[in-house]
């Protein structure tokens, strides 16, 4: 059995998120999408997705906030998607805890390579932390303290 990655795609415009899923599921991602950022944060919290693509306009709030709040408690790799080109936007967005930052409209061999360098990434983050911080398993339930994710 090969567990796949979880990609959320956080999106309100229905052709860019489903542009995305449709070449993400193709490579193999299990792909969910949202497209505000109250739903966001309660699936981040609740499906523990391995990456996440976030547009920063989103309707219910700035996807800076959401960005932020996530920060507080996860180290989740954030990809941020955004037409907002300027420099001080992309810094904002990096110092804010962003992983990368990629400007619409994009080629979907940039999107593909950028997510294969923030998951290689990923990858020695997670074998390094595994060595310090080790997953606690009583019975069913196993605790990521890394990830910040309880499994049952
Ligand atoms: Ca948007």
């Amino acid at each position: 059995m090969t567990i796949r990655d979880k990609i959320l795609i956080i999106e309100d415009e229905p052709t860019i998120a489903n542009f995305m899923r449709a070449i993400l599921e193709a490579r193999d991602y299990e792909v969910m999408i949202v497209q505000s950022g109250a739903m966001a944060s309660t699936l981040i919290a609740s499906h523990c997705p391995d990456l996440i693509i976030l547009d920063l306009g989103l309707p219910d709030m700035d996807g800076m906030q959401l960005l932020k709040a996530v920060r507080q408690w996860s180290k989740v790799p954030v990809v941020v998607v955004s037409a907002r080109s300027h420099e001080r936007d992309k810094v904002a967005a990096l110092d804010a805890g962003a992983d990368d930052y990629l400007t619409k409209p994009f080629s979907v061999d940039e999107l593909l390579a950028r997510l294969r360098v923030t998951q290689r990434r990923l990858a020695l983050i997670k074998a390094d932390t595994a060595k310090e911080t080790p997953i606690f398993t009583n019975g069913a339930l196993k605790i990521d303290y890394a990830a910040g994710c309880a499994y049952l």
